[in-house]
């Protein structure tokens, strides 16, 4: 079978078929996909533009039963479309099964919102008039995904925009085309009427420029690297385009002396390395301070030396592959310069053989790194992790925050003084006292600071920002 676009309600087939691999075994082609041309991306957004009259108008009942039904099917299908998660984008089958029930569960959420849409109603500052505050839908918007969550994230800008009467032209990462297709199939056959959502997969340079490009799309949700998505805010300031950006991170994770030791190091491998460490939410500066440093970095290396590498769909695998041979390149790049810096390679750093021929690395630990080399200020976006060793709280702290980035930031302690202390002014959108940087709820906002994040949050009530737009009605009675 070839997966085609869906194109004003009908799949499309294009010349252009492309393979997509199993990073976990690279013999195994998970399926043929095809690539939309410019033509076929302007007509999926002319097809969401003629679409949005009449869906902006359609009842809350209707959308509320297709999101619910597409919640209940991605639940029925958990475990057979995260299984086609973990053979496309390489994590293990337990993350993938998660991340589909995740998807599901936004689905639900939103499928609940709908029926919750409101406004406001109060009195004018003059006599007899009345106001009322409401949401209205955008109009037709963008979704530019990334590949490491090819169904949670999808789902969280897909959920909110349908819920909120807009449409949608939907444009996967190139490396994950399956899971984008099962979820739009979902969607299609819930009884999205034709046009309200269009998928588009290909390459960033062609599809994904087509949107740019397009007057149309009054909104882009992108979430992917820094460097695209300031091509997707300059390119839409042209076009007055209302923008939502998520891009890197370079979380730090704040271990004290007062620490439990078994805590911190769960939070740090979970942070660092579980995903293959492919998350913008992934803690990779650990900054831990003097009195249980050596304590620390023992017990994480104990830890990570029983940690398996291994093929995604392998009963036992604690870390799957990288995601294809490109990012494998960048990993070890990076385990190069961290090297060549002067950090010490304290674990992993090599890639391993498997019965399988995949992208696999080690978990890869530096120690004695600085905040200021390369290792430390760029995200790597793979298992790699580097141990800043500090002073004390305050040290930490002002380490934490030494970085262009501020999406996630975690601390480790049992005092109540300190986490207090970093939950206030820690620089970033999120905060983790005693957990992971990464895992996150879907019914509160997500989204950073400074080069992580631009626009307003995602997820829960505040996605509503981003997918309507305010309109203030006087009446005088
Ligand atoms: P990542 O390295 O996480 O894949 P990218 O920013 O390269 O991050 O990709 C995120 C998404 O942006 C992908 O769907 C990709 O195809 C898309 N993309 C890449 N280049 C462009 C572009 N010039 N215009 C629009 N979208 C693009």
């Amino acid at each position: 079978m070839i997966h085609t676009n869906l194109i004003d309600g009908e799949w499309l087939g294009s010349q252009d078929i492309v393979e997509n691999i199993n990073p976990s075994d690279t013999r195994e082609v998970v399926g043929l996909y095809t690539r939309a041309t410019t033509r076929q991306t302007e007509a999926a957004i002319a097809a969401a533009a003629a679409a949005f009259p009449a869906w902006s108008r359609s009842g809350v009942l209707q959308r509320h039963s297709i999101l619910k039904k597409t919640a209940d099917e991605l639940l029925a299908r958990k475990d057979e479309l995260g299984a086609l998660l973990a053979r496309e984008e390489g994590k293990t089958l337990p993350e993938a099964i998660a991340e589909t029930v995740r998807a599901a569960q936004v689905f639900d959420f939103f499928a609940g919102e709908a029926l919750r849409l409101v406004g406001q109603v109060l009195p004018s500052v003059r006599p007899n008039i009345g106001i009322e505050i409401t949401r209205e839908p955008l109009g037709p918007i963008g979704v530019i995904t990334p590949w490491n969550f090819p169904m949670a994230i999808p789902a969280w800008k897909i959920a909110p925009a349908l819920c909120h009467g807009n449409t949608v032209v939907f444009k996967p990462a190139e490396l994950v085309p399956g899971s984008a297709w099962a979820l739009v199939d979902i969607l299609h056959r819930a009884g999205l009427p034709n046009g309200v959502l269009n998928l588009v997969m290909g390459q960033g340079s062609v599809v994904g420029q087509a949107m740019l490009n397009s007057d149309a799309l009054v909104g882009i949700t992108f979430t992917g690297s820094t460097g695209t998505g300031n091509r997707v805010a300059l390119a839409s300031l042209e076009h007055h385009r209302k923008i939502q950006l998520e891009m890197g991170g370079k979380n730090p994770m704040v271990v004290l002396d007062d620490a439990d030791l078994d805590i911190a190091v769960e939070a740090c491998v979970s942070s660092a390395f579980f995903s293959t460490g492919q998350r913008c939410t992934a803690a990779s500066r650990l900054i831990v301070t003097d009195g249980i440093h050596d304590r620390f970095v023992g017990a994480l290396i104990a830890r990570l030396d029983v940690l398996n590498v291994d093929h995604a769909l392998k009963p036992g695998s604690h870390i799957g592959p990288v995601v294809d041979a490109q990012q494998l390149a960048s990993n070890l790049n990076y385990i190069d310069i961290g090297k060549q810096q002067g950090a010490r390679l304290a674990f992993g750093g090599d890639c391993l053989n498997r019965g399988t021929p995949g992208f696999y690395l080690q978990p890869t630990l530096f120690t004695e790194a600085s905040n200021a080399m390369r290792i430390c200020r760029e995200e790597i976006f793979g298992p790699v992790a580097a141990v800043i060793r500090v002073r004390d709280y305050d040290e930490a702290l002002a380490v934490a925050n030494d970085t262009p980035f501020g999406l996630s930031s975690g601390i480790v302690t049992t005092s109540l003084k300190h986490a207090s202390d970093f939950k206030r002014n820690a620089q970033a959108g999120m905060v983790m006292v005693n957990l992971s940087t990464a895992g996150v709820d879907f019914h509160v906002p997500f989204g950073g600071r400074k080069a992580s994040s631009y626009g307003p949050r995602e997820q829960g009530q505040y996605a509503a920002e981003f997918y309507t737009t305010v309109k203030t009605a006087y009446t005088s009675a």
